[in-house]
């Protein structure tokens, strides 16, 4: 029988993978593949947090493979090129794949699909990475949803309740195998040195390691989600964001456990339908992303297109992402990302606010850096969450509503306890001062061991200013509006 070529490209599991499924229900055998595709127009190279995480992935994937008699075969290059050559050399019957969603897949999948249909091999594309797709979410009116509330409503009643598939028990071989890449091949390794100790101690990759968190997560913090959520000092959030990202699980996976662990706990279900609303704000980035691709570089609000923001780099955006701008909250968040490729979400928005509001530079370069060091880079997400923070998004945070890094330190890391694991250098000052050492007389800064302007620095702006420089910014562009 002629071989299914299966594409996976970020979908790096064999659970609830409809395509997968599809192929090893045809009984013909199956030849997995995984392109490294930095080469494809559109296609936007990966981060290096995003590397080192992909590097695991596969090696765990390769061995999911193994495990059910079958392989993985690795690649590098432009999919279409590589894939229409296979399916040459093997003589294969179809190419099976998940859809993507950002320019650049949307780019392979139409070329592919052109490229196939010449040679009269069909290529089948099935869901998986969304809990609905892009198409089915319209308004009444058959409009886009450009806000959260409704969109999530209208989501809600779509959502497919059926439990997901799990991984086939075996998955058929060809008689022969094409040859592969290793991983090492892809040169995904940290270099010059290996900077991603602290990664490596903060996470484990792979299918099995996502469903133990996220149950740890269901068991222990999904009751008290919606008052710890915002804590960046308590581990009251799920990190199923790389999982995510990577397809190690997929939003299906997480709806119908979590729908099944309200139904065994009732208590635990306002908490956990608010995590699930969460998910929720990923399908909502991506329903923007697919439906307005061009705010990848465009504000969504046009008239942000005049914003005098800064471009390029400056040594503030070197101290913003060394943790070294002497707000301890922004310095411990920009921290805890280095060390460990992830950052909270409620720190996420202040250091975002940070970079864009005080200190005016264009979210494109913090936008740039989260996709080089987060570990959950994700092309949505990221790029909807850096315009929501910046006020040019849709659904955004209004412009004048700019975080104050000493208030929301005390509001929401109120025992310090977050300062004092990623700015160590801090750790003696009392909880009254932890968030604004530079109020701390000069004994309470003599106690703590900490000089200000040697063991950790002054404050690198004048909020005061830099709040009000925001505001008559914000107000050029509301008059040109
Ligand atoms: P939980 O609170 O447990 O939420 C569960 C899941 O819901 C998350 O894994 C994520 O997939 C989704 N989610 C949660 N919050 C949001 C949100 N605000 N917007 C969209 N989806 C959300 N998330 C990414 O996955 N990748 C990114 O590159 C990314 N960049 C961001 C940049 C900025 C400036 C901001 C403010 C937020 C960004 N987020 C990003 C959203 C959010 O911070 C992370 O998804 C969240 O912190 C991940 O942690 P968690 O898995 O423990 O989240």
């Amino acid at each position: 029988m002629q071989p299914i070529i299966l594409l996976m490209a970020n979908v790096l599991r064999l659970d609830d993978h409809p395509a997968l499924s599809k192929a090893v229900e045809t009984g013909a055998p199956v030849i997995p593949l995984y392109v490294f595709d930095e080469d494809s127009p559109n296609v936007r190279p990966y981060g290096a947090a995003s590397k080192w995480w992909l590097m695991h992935s596969l090696e765990k994937l390769q061995g999911r493979f193994k495990d059910l008699g079958s392989r993985l075969i690795i690649a590098k290059g432009k999919t279409v090129d590589i894939v229409t050559k296979l399916v040459q050399d093997l003589d294969a019957s179809a190419v099976y794949l998940t859809r993507g969603y950002t320019p650049g897949s949307k780019w392979i999948e139409d070329t592919l699909n052109i490229e196939l249909d010449e040679l009269g091999v069909p290529c089948r594309r099935f869901g998986g990475n969304l809990l609905l797709e892009p198409e089915q979410v319209r308004t009444k009116a058959g409009g886009i949803y450009t806000v959260f509330t409704p969109f999530w409503k209208a989501c809600k009643e779509l959502i497919d309740e059926t439990k997901p598939k799990p991984a086939p028990d075996e998955i058929r071989a060809p008689d022969e195998w094409p040859n592969s890449l290793s991983i090492d091949d892809l040169d995904l390794k940290p270099k010059p040195v290996n900077w991603a100790k602290g990664m490596d101690q903060a996470w484990e990759q792979g299918t099995e390691a996502a469903l133990e968190r996220l149950d740890d997560f269901l068991n222990e913090a999904s009751a008290d989600y919606s008052k710890n959520r915002d804590k960046p000092g308590v581990d009251g959030t799920s990190k199923m964001s790389p999982y995510l990202t990577f397809g190690e699980i997929s939003p299906r996976m997480i709806w119908s456990r979590t729908k099944a662990y309200i139904a065994d706990n009732p208590s635990a279900q306002k908490g956990a339908e608010k995590f699930l609303s969460e998910v929720g704000w990923r399908e909502f980035s991506w329903h923007l992303l697919f439906n307005f691709p061009e705010m990848q570089t465009e504000p969504m609000r046009e008239n942000f297109a005049d914003f005098p923001w800064k471009e390029g780099m400056g040594e503030d955006v070197k101290a913003w992402q060394k943790g070294m701008t002497g707000f301890p909250i922004v310095d411990a968040g920009m921290r805890q990302l280095w060390q460990t490729g992830w950052m909270h979400n409620r720190v996420r928005m202040i250091v975002a606010s940070f970079l864009v509001k005080d200190l005016l530079w264009h979210w494109h370069v913090g936008e740039d850096w989260f996709w080089d060091t987060l570990v959950d880079a994700d092309f949505g997400n990221n790029i909807a969450s850096w315009q929501w923070v910046s006020g040019c998004g849709a659904d955004a945070a209004p412009y004048f509503r700019i975080f104050n890094p000493i208030t929301q330190g005390f509001k929401f890391d109120s025992d310090g306890d977050y300062i004092r694991e990623f700015v160590p250098e801090l750790a003696g000052l009392p909880n009254k001062y932890i968030h604004e050492p530079f109020e701390a007389p000069e004994d309470v800064l003599a106690d703590a061991g900490v000089k200000l302007g040697e063991t950790y620095p002054n404050p690198m702006v004048n909020r005061k200013e830099t709040r009000a420089r925001a505001l008559e910014a914000f107000e050029s562009i509301k008059k040109s509006d």
